[in-house]
């Protein structure tokens, strides 16, 4: 089957943070494409937590978690006592804090060993095709697809591998998709200290696909790209990458 086409419009500027000390979360920066509709046009790059979450344990949030989806489960007139709805309370609450929402936890995050570029290779580096599954924060429903993440070493590479979990790190949380581009982008920048790193995504949103419009074709694009990656030149090479038959 060949790949889709993936093409770009107007990529993202890199971006700036700046932090409001009294919330401890960084504020939104810019607004992004229209891609994905107004209501995530407010996204900020951190993803917003209040200062208290990880204060309580994770044995205690699948607690809590078990009794209110319980809670919403029996608003919806279900009948717990059927055996096969009688676990799903806890099975649910199982899989936000140890699962789908494990990204949320500083604790979760991957440490990626780098190794030294002995080759002195500097050319582009690029990872594609790394499936992830996350949830849409507008809906707690599946967002799915393709992340590519690209490179160019300072001195340093990184595991190909270690590529996938800073993906699927960012992207076991509650997401909207633009910010799950720029984490991706801005962790890789931080861990291989390099300005010089492109991330592209291409995803379908279940809240457009099973809901709403119910749409089942589109998939949204968004892309990041930071330093040598702003260069059309660079740009093309990676989309080349990308879209290469192999
Ligand atoms: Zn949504």
């Amino acid at each position: 089957m060949k790949p889709k086409e993936i093409s770009l419009n107007t990529p993202h500027e890199e971006s700036v943070k700046s932090t409001d000390k009294t919330k401890n979360r960084i504020l939104p920066i810019k607004h992004f494409d229209k891609e994905t509709g107004d209501a995530h046009a407010n996204a900020s790059v951190e993803t917003p937590m209040r200062m208290d979450a990880f204060d309580m344990s994770d044995k205690d949030k699948i607690i809590q978690i078990e009794s209110h989806f319980r809670s919403i489960m029996e608003v919806l007139g279900l009948d717990l006592t059927d055996d096969s709805l009688a676990g799903t309370p806890q099975r649910v609450a199982n899989m936000f804090v140890k699962e789908i929402f494990s990204g949320l936890n500083p604790a979760n995050k991957p440490h990626p060993a780098l190794f030294e570029n002995k080759y002195h290779y500097n050319e582009m580096i690029v990872e594609k095709s790394i499936t992830f599954f996350s949830n849409c924060e507008h809906h707690f429903v599946p967002i799915y697809g393709k992340a590519h993440v690209a490179y160019f070493s300072t001195g340093k590479v990184i595991g190909l591998s270690k590529i996938n979990r800073i993906v699927q790190y960012y992207a076991k949380r509650p997401q909207v998709q633009e910010r799950l581009t720029m984490q991706i982008a801005n962790e890789m920048q931080s861990v291989l200290k390099t300005p010089d790193v492109g991330v592209i995504i291409d995803a379908t949103h279940l809240c457009v696909s099973s809901r709403g419009v119910g749409d089942t074709n589109s998939q949204t694009g968004t892309a990041y790209f930071s330093g040598k990656f702003k260069d059309e030149v660079i740009k093309t090479e990676f989309l080349n990458y990308i879209n290469a038959n192999t």
